[in-house]
């Protein structure tokens, strides 16, 4: 099943239209549009949003609760993962750390931390990403006794993963929580919060018209 709502994109005077199916008629003029030529030609938006499944190698995002584009309100709501180089999930949260759970993982943000400028992923690093999540995941404190939703959760795992991985491009000194987020997660979540408030306002009024 693909998730993507398929937000489309076209111009016909002098404003932007959003929607998810194209108007008979520009809603800016009211020109119908079988006729008149469009300035900018429909496209389809960049949909932010990936399947873990499909994502070895990275950093997963997701709201803690429900899926971005119905239920994400802000950063604070977002639980982490890190797929291996079969795109396994990791997870730390309350029933404990755990891989089972990959294919819930369907509509999430990817943040690659050691692929090179075109995606692709150096085969030493790959052995070391797993030998290492393998590593800090075999540490015993990782229990669902353990867990606290305010300070040991899944960022605590994340960031002793990084800690030890040591990735290239990364100071992992005194990584903290806010050091993962604000460098790593909020470009992705600021470019996917634009798309998520577009999406919810064509579904409330079916047509967006951003004026220049
Ligand atoms: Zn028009």
């Amino acid at each position: 099943m693909n998730l993507d709502p398929g937000v489309l994109c076209f111009q016909h005077c002098q404003s932007k239209v959003f929607c998810f199916n194209l108007p008979e008629t520009c809603p800016v003029c009211s020109q119908d549009l079988e006729k008149e030529p469009l300035q900018l030609p429909p496209f389809r938006l960049p949909y932010p949003f990936v399947r873990a499944s499909q994502s070895p190698c990275s950093l997963v995002i997701k709201p803690t609760r429900g899926d971005f584009l119905h239920d994400y309100r802000n950063n604070n709501d977002l639980h982490i993962g890190v797929t291996n180089s079969e795109c396994i999930v990791y997870e730390y949260d309350h029933e404990g750390l755990h891989t089972d759970y990959t294919s819930s993982w369907s509509q999430c943000l990817a943040v690659p931390i050691i692929h090179d400028h075109r995606g692709e992923l150096d085969p030493v690093w790959r052995e070391y990403w797993d030998f290492t999540l393998h590593t800090t995941a075999q540490q015993e404190h990782w229990t669902e006794e353990r867990y606290d939703e305010h300070n040991f959760n899944c960022y605590s795992f994340i960031l002793e993963y990084l800690k030890a991985l040591r990735p290239p491009k990364l100071n992992v000194l005194d990584l903290t929580k806010t050091a993962v987020c604000s460098q790593l997660i909020v470009p992705y979540t600021s470019t996917a919060a634009k798309y998520i408030s577009l999406y919810r306002k064509i579904v409330k009024q079916k047509i967006v018209i951003v004026e220049k």
